[in-house]
């Protein structure tokens, strides 16, 4: 399998409100295989998730797999999630910043309030529909930036503190406990 190729920020793509899947579309063999290859891709460049507008895709679909790593030792794993016409039908009214990344804006990284819970209404990669309540964190995190994606939003948009945006390598030196393990 190859990886997809991807976009960056400055691709009016990312801008642009992904358009909702016809469901009937989603059993297609194209489809699927479209799923497994964002999820290919997603792993090979080491991502948490990855949206259809960043391999230029302007089409609600996004893909999700949290796995622990040396970096995210406390998180609770997540399998496979296939986000399709994804909504936010609730949240908590607490917000909590965090680090955050985007592969579509390679090594940097900033500060970001996202709700600490969500309820979250989408298709599944079998044309069901799901309504999940995210209440961990670090997912319900993952999950908003991937929508934000297909809302044509960027991290950077929801930061409040422009200061904390620095490259990877500053994040890095200053921030505590992020020095890469070896
Ligand atoms: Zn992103």
């Amino acid at each position: 399998m190859k990886r997809l190729p991807r976009t960056y920020f400055g691709d009016p793509l990312l801008r642009e409100k992904a358009k909702s899947v016809p469901l009937p579309e989603i059993k297609k063999p194209s489809f699927q295989k479209l799923i497994k290859q964002m999820f290919f891709t997603m792993r090979e460049v080491g991502g948490v998730g990855l949206a259809a507008p960043q391999i230029g895709l302007p089409i609600q679909l996004a893909v999700i797999k949290i796995g622990k790593t040396p970096t995210r030792q406390n998180l609770t794993a997540l399998p496979s999630v296939v986000l399709i016409n994804p909504k936010i039908e609730r949240h908590s009214k607490t917000e909590l910043q965090d680090w955050e990344g985007c592969l579509s804006l390679p090594a940097v990284r900033g500060l970001v309030p996202r709700y600490k819970q969500i309820v979250v209404s989408y298709y599944d990669e079998a044309g069901k529909k799901q309504r999940k309540v995210i209440d961990q964190f670090f997912q319900a995190r993952v999950f908003q930036h991937e929508i934000d994606h297909l809302n044509g939003n960027l991290y950077v948009d929801r930061m409040r503190d422009m200061e904390s945006l620095m490259t990877l390598k500053e994040y890095m030196k200053r921030v505590p406990g992020k020095a890469k393990k070896k």
